[in-house]
């Protein structure tokens, strides 16, 4: 076994994997497939990717991506100063530094961080109901993905759903005479439909007058647009973002508390926001699920950089903003140079393309973009390429779209196109 994992030792795995992969083969009665084994072990790992799919918030490809790994990640890999109060040498609270950047950023009281949306959803709910009922229109008891469904998560939170209205309309009214009726009646639910549309005869109230109901108003924003004014961009908000509510100005409208992800439009790690009064997010954070739902260092870390781009209003570092807003003309040029300087092979051609912001934003959003194609499927050759290439199949016909690939790795992108 140990020869055999010898033999093999030109995969790039610790020795360990190697006499696995070896285990494996001379298991299965077939020593030889040793080597494949290894490269499948290896090809599991963790790698980075060229996302050609022109889906810029691509759950299967982590959502937002982060600047590389920058060098501040990696210091802050290392020992870091996640709960201690440099100035007096105490204890200090992980929850102060990139919550409060946040929340200045959107015009909150105060926030916290936690693990994802879905954990912000479930925590808040626990914390501000504690028991009592929560009322929520019907047409927003929906399914967000990956089996987080509204009715389920509040159950879990042990807050009473109060259903009101109908899937396409609910009144301000039908509010109302929810939270008179409801003596345990302690709050509003807010879901924002970030992930699918309700179009014709519909009619929803407005944050406004949710907030005036007497009770906290949760708003669950999802997408995490931060101001409506996109004041982080050189250039006025894009026009793809109308009608994207936004964390300062749902703020703005009353709401008590608003939740959010950090790796959608936010663009930067996977991590979920509440944001809001000071006196309901001091709540969540004094609750037990707390502790359960808090984020490590690493995500911290990142988090508090993409904060910082905030607050400097460099759109252009943080990397979704960047590819959401470069212009098609900038693309249509880098897929014509793409194929001009490298000697690719027969049938690849300049073509325009539609990108979609993904991540369960937006929907029904396109951008216009550009890139290369190709007849036919050539998808699980470019998978092969090192980096892999993840592009996409339309009509037969292979599309590598560049809006979502840093212009540094065209020359991998040639590469991987070259093997076509
Ligand atoms: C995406 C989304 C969530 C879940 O967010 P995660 O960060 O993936 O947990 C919750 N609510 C809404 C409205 C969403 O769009």
């Amino acid at each position: 076994m140990d020869a055999l994992a010898r033999q093999i030792s030109d995969v790039g795995l610790p020795h360990p994997l190697l006499v696995d992969a070896a285990r494996e083969a001379i298991a299965a009665g077939d020593p030889e497939s040793a080597h494949a084994r290894a490269r499948a072990t290896e090809r599991r790992a963790l790698t980075p990717v060229i996302n050609a799919t022109g889906v810029l918030l691509h759950t299967n490809l982590g959502r937002a991506p982060l600047d590389g790994v920058p060098g501040q990640q990696t210091r802050i890999a290392g020992y870091n100063n996640l709960e201690l109060d440099l100035e007096s040498g105490t204890r200090g609270s992980r929850q102060d530094r990139t919550a409060r950047l946040l929340a200045r950023a959107c015009g909150a009281e105060d926030a916290i961080v936690v693990n994802n949306c879905a954990s912000a959803v479930l925590l808040s709910l626990a914390a501000v109901a504690d028991g009592g009922a929560v009322v929520v229109s019907r047409g927003e008891l929906v399914e967000i993905g990956g089996g987080f469904r509204v009715p389920d998560v509040m159950a879990q939170s042990g807050a009473r759903l109060v259903e009101i209205g109908t899937t396409n309309r609910t009144r301000a009214d039908d509010y109302a005479r929810a939270v008179a009726e409801h003596d345990d009646a302690v709050a509003v639910l807010q879901v924002h439909r970030s992930n699918y549309r309700i179009v014709g005869f519909t009619e929803s109230p407005t944050t406004d007058a949710l907030a005036a109901l007497g009770v906290p108003l949760i708003v669950d924003l999802g997408s995490g647009l931060l101001d409506a004014t996109c004041p982080w961009l050189t250039g006025p908000p894009p026009a793809w973002l109308a009608d994207e509510p936004a964390a300062r100005q749902t703020l703005d409208a009353g709401a008590g508390l608003v939740l959010f992800s950090g790796d959608k439009l936010l663009g930067g790690p996977q991590a979920g926001i509440i944001a809001g009064s000071r006196d309901l997010v001091a709540r969540c954070a004094a609750h037990p699920l707390a502790r359960a739902v808090r984020p490590g260092g690493l995500v911290l870390g990142a988090l508090q950089q993409t904060a910082l781009d905030y607050l400097d209003r460099r759109g252009d570092r943080i990397p979704f903003w960047q590819m959401a807003t470069t212009p098609v003309q900038d693309l249509r040029g880098r897929a014509a140079a793409l194929l001009s300087t490298h000697d690719l092979p027969e049938g690849w051609s300049v073509a325009d393309t539609s990108s979609v912001p993904g991540g369960g934003t937006l929907p029904g959003v396109e951008i216009p973009s550009a890139g290369l194609q190709r007849q036919g499927d050539h998808t699980a050759l470019l998978r092969m390429a090192d980096p892999p290439v993840i592009a996409r199949v339309e009509d037969d016909t292979t599309i590598c779209d560049l809006r979502a690939i840093p212009p540094e790795l065209d020359e991998a992108l040639a590469s991987a196109l070259a093997h076509t």
